[in-house]
């Protein structure tokens, strides 16, 4: 059945001093605000993933959310592998994408729907009248019928879509329909991504946020990147005994719990400029072709730059993730050995989530350029993250990654995420011009102080509540 994720409240106290003075003005009066809204009511988040964009923003947003005394929960539900392939589906064509070209037919909706109703039932006694539910993501909406027909109020926060719908799209639109139209709200990153049949006056047009303080994000001095970095086997120094060696040999795998599992090419060369793209190991990401950009365009960049793909570890039952790691390993395989030993796939164990935290935020600020090669993107928390870093960042002009970064102003943008050429020449250009770079990072992070922290983030939702209650 559904299982909870527990959350600590973490200091608003701390977050509001990260603010300019009207900004911390308006962040305090707004978590009073929600404090006298939401007295007495429960604010229950439903997630089919902790992990991911929309699990970051959860672990993000809601230790604050309990610290102003507001009831918040998170359930994830469970499902089985067809009901996961179902979701994956609908996530993928609701990106303008399918992968898997499977049917999304009565069959599966029947399969949905049941599968939803049994998560349900093991919450009954607890969500009741007058609770406030947010449903995230195509896999959970299917609950919003019977939620309302309990007296819950429910907003369906929707972290995906398409600027560019067709056919295929309209078919994942027409099995949620009947599910989103029982929603009192929609919240999209997007406005473009908003379905013909919904009103604008339910929708919402909420962006997503990373947060200063997490792990992920916090200031972490070079020192101690280095050190993180080493200790995990990323990058090649005085790995600790046991970790994998730094001769670029053949793939290594450790199963070091706090450690990184190198996959294939070994620790980063200490001295190397390091490449970095961090996704999960999802067709979208399109991490492969990546690697086959940095292969095509290998003697346009300079010697010391070495590309390195991370992931997350890949969960037993996941044989999609599983399938697209594998793809990259055989790609790597067949790579010419100059190549080769300049390419490096890791894996990121999630046993100790803030220690995977701390990884992707050490590779992230260690990146000399970080590229984010999406086919479709919601809003691409991870370019985010760069950009809050200060580093010069390469993406696809795709989705919610157009609303973060202006190309040529902090960061690069290439147009057409096909254009393979484009990336690498992006990637070149920003490698000869250090002082271009410096100049896109420090727009970047001013970009994301402005527009893309957690307080402007809960104030939406305190408007939104403040409307709805
Ligand atoms: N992420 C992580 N560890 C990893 C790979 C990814 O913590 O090994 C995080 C990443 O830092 C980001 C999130 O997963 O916070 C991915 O969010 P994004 O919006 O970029 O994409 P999504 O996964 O939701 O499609």
């Amino acid at each position: 059945g559904m299982w909870t994720v527990d959350v600590d409240p973490s200091p608003l106290a701390a977050l509001a001093a990260q603010l300019d003075d009207v900004a911390e003005r308006r962040f305090t009066a707004g978590a009073e605000r929600a404090r006298t809204l939401l007295a007495g009511r429960r604010v229950w988040n439903v997630s089919a993933t902790a992990t991911g964009g929309v699990g970051e923003l959860l672990r993000t947003l809601l230790p604050y959310v309990r610290d102003a005394g507001i009831d918040a929960r998170w359930l994830v539900v469970d499902g089985d592998e067809q009901f996961f392939r179902i979701a994956t589906r609908l996530h993928h064509v609701l990106h303008a994408h399918p992968v898997d070209g499977g049917p999304l037919g009565a069959e599966e909706m029947a399969h949905y729907d049941r599968v939803l109703a049994r998560n349900l039932d093991e919450v009954r006694e607890n969500i009741t009248a007058g609770d406030v539910v947010l449903l995230h993501d195509p896999a959970t909406v299917g609950l919003a019928p019977e939620l309302r027909r309990r007296g819950a109020v429910v907003v369906w926060r929707c972290h995906i879509g398409t600027d560019a719908p067709d056919g295929v799209t309209d078919l994942a639109w027409a099995f949620l329909e009947p599910s989103i139209a029982q929603a009192d709200r929609v919240v999209l990153s997007r406005a473009t991504y908003r379905p013909g049949f919904l009103d604008a006056a339910v929708v919402r047009v909420i962006s997503p946020s990373v947060d200063p303080l997490s792990a992920k994000n916090r200031m972490l001095e070079p020192a101690e990147v280095e050190q993180l970095l080493q200790d995990a086997g990323l990058l090649a120094g005085d790995a600790p005994a046991g970790a994998p060696g730094d001769d670029g040999g053949p793939p290594v795998s450790a199963d070091v719990p706090t450690g990184a599992t190198m996959r294939a090419g070994g620790p980063v060369p200490v001295n190397a400029r390091m490449l970095l793209q961090v996704s999960r190991w999802d067709r979208l990401k399109d991490m492969s072709g990546l690697l086959i950009a940095f292969d095509e365009g290998f003697d346009d960049l300079p010697e010391d730059v070495h590309l390195l793909l991370a992931g997350e570890e890949v969960a037993p039952h996941d044989s999609a993730a599983a399938a697209i790691l594998a793809d990259c390993l055989q790609m790597w395989e067949g790579l010419e050995p100059a190549v080769r030993s300049r390419t490096h796939v890791a894996c990121l164990p999630l046993v100790d989530r803030e220690r995977n935290a701390l990884l992707v935020n050490a590779l992230q600020r260690r990146a000399a350029v970080i590229v984010q090669k999406s086919l479709a993107e919601g809003f691409g928390l991870t370019v985010a993250e760069a950009l809050w870093k200060g580093r010069p960042v390469v993406a696809t002009a795709v989705g919610g990654i157009q609303d973060q970064i202006a190309d040529g102003t902090n960061g690069l943008l290439v147009k057409d995420p096909t254009d393979l050429h484009g990336l690498v020449a992006a990637v070149a250009r920003l490698l000869a011009e250090p002082a271009f770079a410096e100049q896109l990072g420090l727009a970047a992070h001013d970009r994301v102080r402005r527009d893309f922290l957690s307080d402007r983030h809960l104030l939406q939702y305190v408007d939104l509540l403040d409307e709805l209650l």
